[in-house]
């Protein structure tokens, strides 16, 4: 899943108003945020493969460490009790372990069976709602609109930055989503690794957003 993540970021706000968008967002991002990491450090590994599914071009039979259910557990609980001993907000930790682990779920959905129980389990799993294009966009859009809508609704902008880096996002993720789904296939796992890094760059940039809206009410 792409941009039913950025979804969970955006709907965050409404549950802990007190966090800014930046860590908001990077909670349900990241273990695709680590995964080029791991990647590049070569403790995961991916392959090209066209067809692998009906949306993914890749074959994902190696990311124990990012996308086990056991270690997204595990970078639930590090990412929220770091985010607590920074701020002693408690709400907010508690729902950024839910957005943590909120990325393991929709890929659950999304994934065919490549997501390990944890490192080294013989069983993979996914529903495999990757296999539809169709029901992937549905889904996927739906949880967009009403991220993104909830967002809108739980802030305002302070001034014109605030509107504008909002809407700029919003365009930017669709347009990089059209261009994963119906683009050609990346290529090459160099590509992949490196371009994966500058996912990063959505943290920041969700931060300057927040920096620039409050909370209504
Ligand atoms: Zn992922």
């Amino acid at each position: 899943m792409f941009i039913g993540h950025f979804a969970v970021g955006f709907a965050s706000k409404r549950a802990a108003p007190r966090a800014s968008l930046g860590v908001l967002m990077a909670a349900p991002l990241f273990l695709d945020l680590l995964w080029p990491i791991f990647l590049i450090a070569g403790v995961e590994s991916v392959r090209i493969e066209p067809g692998n599914t009906a949306v993914t071009p890749l074959d994902l039979h190696d990311y124990p460490w990012s996308h086990s259910l056991a270690t997204s557990l595990a970078w639930s609980a590090v990412f929220a009790a770091a985010f607590w001993a920074a701020t002693r907000y408690a709400r907010g930790a508690i729902v950024l372990a839910v957005g943590v682990f909120s990325h393991f779920v929709l890929d659950f959905v999304t994934h065919r069976p490549d997501l390990p129980l944890y490192p080294g389990s013989p069983i993979s799993v996914g529903l495999g709602l990757w296999n539809s294009r169709p029901a992937t966009l549905a889904v996927e859009c739906a949880l967009f609109v009403v991220g993104v809508a909830i967002y809108a609704r739980t802030t305002r902008a302070i001034n014109r930055r605030g509107a504008v880096a909002l809407w700029t996002l919003v365009g930017f993720l669709l347009l990089f989503y059209a261009a994963n789904m119906f683009g050609p296939p990346p290529p090459s796992v160099d590509v992949i690794k490196y371009g994966g890094l500058t996912g990063w760059l959505f943290v920041p940039w969700a931060w300057w957003i927040d920096r620039n809206r409050v909370t209504r009410g």
